[in-house]
């Protein structure tokens, strides 16, 4: 297969996400895309009618292997370091998370959240990969990084897995951001169509941390109300109905999220990409099309090419139906590449 084959060559190039891209002999980065994947999250699967299932990234990965898309930089997925999960999460949810795992079978260990002999090593990497990609767009090796691994990770709090979740994935990578590069602020948006509740959780008494979400309301996790503000006034919130499609989802950034991210200034910017709001997703009621998500995108990197240099790192969460999930990430990564 020469897609694939052609992607190898540039993944061995790049050669982990520890390597500066800079440096390993990569084409010149600036304006460049990286998009951060593993095997691992293909592996990874709680049941054979489980909506969250491998033919999701599948999917994705195929649409990502067009030409269009032959000029993406691309890495593995590194597992994540124990001492940067611990900037979101306790010890004991870790150390849960790795005594769960069966060797055999499925592990049930929450409501929504099951583990195979392959979760807990695709848990990891999706979270290394979330920070393979923040010290990517940090270092200025590359201007901006999709990663499309799985499990999603915007409901995971400090303590719990749920709603299909084990580590929260941009809460890791905020925190490292703000650790390991001494990002003054980062900001979150996030577009999944539930509320990131595991965000909230963690960010809750965070100033140095803007949490902004759009999502439908009344919905699973049932949190995301406006007038949930966070202890500084860096949690936005701003819900829609079902029914609501494109002109209003688009409205709600425009009127609210988008004025409080560039207020904000962030460092950089995370986003929390879940096409479930999408027309035709099994588990909402929004009404969003491809080219909504490719808005979104460009309305935000608008933002980050004024107050951080362009500097997006965004994770895949939801999407449920394969199809228009994959043409929706290719909708989001087709715009990143035209930083
Ligand atoms: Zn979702």
């Amino acid at each position: 297969m020469p897609g694939r084959h052609s992607a190898l060559t540039r993944r061995e190039a790049i050669a982990g996400a520890g390597a500066s891209l800079a440096c390993s002999g990569a084409r010149a980065a600036t304006g460049s895309t990286l998009l951060v994947t593993h095997p691992a999250a293909l592996a990874h699967d709680m049941g054979p009618s489980h909506v969250e299932r491998p033919e999701r990234l599948r999917a994705i990965l195929h649409a990502l292997d067009d030409a269009r898309f032959a000029d993406l930089l691309r890495a593995e997925a590194p597992l994540a370091p124990h001492e940067a999960l611990l900037r979101a999460h306790s010890s004991e949810h870790l150390s849960r998370l790795a005594k769960s795992a069966p060797s055999d079978g499925y592990a049930r260990i929450g409501p929504d959240v099951a583990m195979n002999g392959a979760t807990h090593e695709a848990a990891l990497r999706a979270a290394g990969g979330a920070i393979a990609a923040v010290d990517a767009v940090m270092r200025g090796d590359v201007k901006n990084a999709f990663v499309a691994m799985r499990p999603p990770g915007h409901h995971a709090t400090r303590e719990t897995p749920m709603g299909f979740c084990f580590l929260n994935n941009a809460a890791v990578a905020a925190r490292h951001a703000r650790t390991a590069h001494q990002a003054s602020r980062v900001a979150i948006v996030d577009f999944d169509v539930h509320h990131g509740n595991g965000m909230q959780d963690i960010f809750w008494s965070d100033r140095n941390v803007l949490y902004a979400s759009t999502h439908q309301m009344p919905l699973y996790p049932g949190t995301g109300a406006v007038n949930e503000t966070g202890a500084h006034d860096t949690i936005v919130n701003a819900p829609l109905v079902k029914g609501d499609g494109g002109a209003q989802f688009r409205e709600a950034l425009a009127s609210r999220i988008l004025p409080r991210l560039d207020a904000f200034s962030p460092d950089m910017i995370i986003l929390c990409a879940g096409f479930d709001a999408h027309l035709h997703d099994p588990l909402s009621g929004l009404r969003l099309v491809a080219d909504d998500f490719r808005e979104v995108t460009l309305r935000v990197m608008e933002i980050a090419a004024r107050r951080c240099s362009g500097r997006i790192v965004s994770l895949l969460e939801g999407g449920y139906r394969p199809e228009d999930l994959a043409r929706s990430v290719a909708a989001h990564v087709g715009a990143l590449t035209e930083a």
